[in-house]
This record gives structure tokens, C-alpha cells and sequence, in this order.
């Protein structure tokens, strides 16, 4: 059933990953999609020919998370192309796993600006051009809850710092009927955590379900919470991960 069909949805960091699996669901009920990367031209380009051939509207998007001119530029893009925007899918982000002395400040402003400040520039750029049944959803991570092992101390950061996004987000759009919501997935079998990684054994113990999620599951919740049906949750971080050290 095509229970987005008319509506208009931006997933950044739609090139791989949980992120192009979003842009496949989306397209596959009926939204026309567009999405950012940040260098996979061939990857996003693939997508585009994959998600057509299958009947659906899709549009690549060079746009750097890390810039936030950049992000905002590709909403305006999203909107001239597809004639509005309802849904803002905000993918992208990058996972950096050492000991907190090693990091350089550098580091952590770049961890930052694509984890967390391209939300913020992307809701400021998208929300005036929104509207009642509109939606917002960020994946975070289980780590913005849990830090299970050493060196997380700025991704544990970064995804904590999107749930507080989230949360005073919904606050602000509320009156404007636009929702606001965060998942949080655990391992999940990409290029950031293969399911075949060197993290893979230690963390599938942690996992209650014993394997890594597949990034069509998470992909299957985001289509759940951009849908008309899931009207009533707002400032939410739903955990998706299996029963990660529960
Ligand atoms: P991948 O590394 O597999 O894919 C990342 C995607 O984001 C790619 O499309 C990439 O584009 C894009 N991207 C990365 N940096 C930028 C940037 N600066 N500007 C624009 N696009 C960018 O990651 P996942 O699919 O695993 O992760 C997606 C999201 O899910 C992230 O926010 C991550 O933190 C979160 N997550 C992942 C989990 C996991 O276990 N995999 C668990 C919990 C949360 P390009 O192809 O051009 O490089």
C-alpha cells in the first residue's frame, strides 16, 4: 500500500548503509525521495537507477554534512525539485572509535558537525516548509544510551546530544503539528559495523537476539514513524537493537 504516496521525504547519507535502505522503503510507499552523500557518486547514482526501475522517484544530492550551508542547500534543492518536503530522514553521521586522549579537538568538531549541527541546520532549513503530519526522525544510536566498551566517548556524546535535539525539537513543532522522533539502532550490519568486523564477536554478545540487525529493519521502523498511523509519538527515542545489553 502506497501510504506515503504525495508525500516528499530528504534522507541524508542515502549513498549506503541504513540510509539507502531508508530511501528504497520510502520510495517503495509512494514518497518521491531525495537524498545527500558525501562522495559515493556511483553508489547514489545506482540507487537512483535501482529505486526508478522499481516505479519510484529518487534524486542524489551532493551535500557535506560537516557544512551547514550545504545541508540547507540540499533541502532547498529537495523542495524546488519535488515541490515541498515532508519527511526529514537525518541519516548521515560517522562513527570514530578510540581512547579519549587521542582524539584531537579537531576531531571532535568534525564529530560533531556531521553527528549533531547538520540535524539542527537541516530542521531549520526544512521545518518552515512543513507542516501538519510532517515528520522528523534522526537515527541516533544505543550509544547515546549505553557506552558498552571503551573509546565511545564522543560517539556516546554525539548521539546523546540527538535525543536532547529530539525531545526540545518536538517541543517547538508541536504547535505546528510536525513530529519529531529519534530512533536508536544497535549493531547494524553496514560498512560503519559489518556483521564480519573485528567489533563483530564481542558485540554480538552483547545482543539479546544474537545477530545484527539488517539496515532494511531499521529502515521498516522509519516507514512505521513517517506514517500517518504513528501521529501520536513525538520527542521519542525507540531503541531498535535487538535487546542490546538489556
Ligand atoms: P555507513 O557508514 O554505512 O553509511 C554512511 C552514509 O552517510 C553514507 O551514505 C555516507 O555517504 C553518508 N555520510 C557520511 N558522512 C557524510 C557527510 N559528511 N556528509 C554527507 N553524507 C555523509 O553508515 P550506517 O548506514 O551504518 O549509519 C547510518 C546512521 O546510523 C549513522 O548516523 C550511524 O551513526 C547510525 N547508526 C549505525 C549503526 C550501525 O551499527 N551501523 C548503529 C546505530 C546507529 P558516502 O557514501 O558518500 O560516504
Amino acid at each position: 500500500t502506497a501510504t506515503l504516496s504525495g508525500k516528499v521525504a530528504l534522507v541524508t547519507g542515502g549513498s549506503r548503509g541504513i540510509g539507502a535502505a531508508i530511501v528504497k522503503r520510502l520510495a517503495s510507499v509512494g514518497a518521491a525521495v531525495a537524498f545527500t552523500y558525501a562522495s559515493a557518486v556511483q553508489k547514489a547514482e545506482e540507487l537512483v537507477k535501482e529505486v526508478e526501475a522499481a516505479g519510484g522517484k529518487a534524486l542524489a544530492l551532493r551535500a557535506d554534512s560537516s557544512d551547514p550551508d550545504s545541508v540547507k542547500g540540499a533541502v532547498s534543492d529537495t523542495v524546488k525539485a519535488f515541490g515541498g518536503i515532508n519527511i526529514l530522514v537525518n541519516n548521515a553521521g560517522l562513527l570514530e572509535v578510540k581512547p579519549y586522549d587521542q582524539f584531537t579537538i579537531e576531531e571532535f568538531d568534525h564529530l560533531m558537525a556531521v553527528n549533531v549541527r547538520a540535524i539542527f541546520a537541516a530542521v531549520q532549513a526544512a521545518a518552515p516548509q512543513m507542516g501538519e503530519g510532517d515528520r522528523i526522525l534522526t537515527i541516533g544510536s544505543i550509544n547515546g544510551d549505553i557506552s558498552a566498551f571503551p573509546g565511545m566517548s564522543l560517539y556516546s556524546m554525539a548521539k546523546a546530544a540527538v535525543a536532547g535535539l529530539t525531545r526540545g525539537l518536538a517541543r517547538d513543532l508541536a504547535p505546528l503539528g510536525i513530529t519529531v522522533n529519534n530512533l536508536q539502532p544497535g549493531p547494524i550490519d553496514t560498512d560503519m559495523n559489518p556483521a564480519d568486523g573485528s567489533m563483530a564477536p564481542m558485540l554480538k554478545g552483547l545482543i539479546s537476539l544474537g545477530r545484527y540487525g539488517k539496515a532494511t529493519e531499521v529502515a521498516g521502523l522509519v516507514s512505521y514513524l513517517a506514517s500517518p498511523e504513528a501521529a501520536y509519538i513525538t520527542g521519542a527515542s525507540i531503541n531498535i537493537d535487538g535487546g542490546f545489553m538489556i
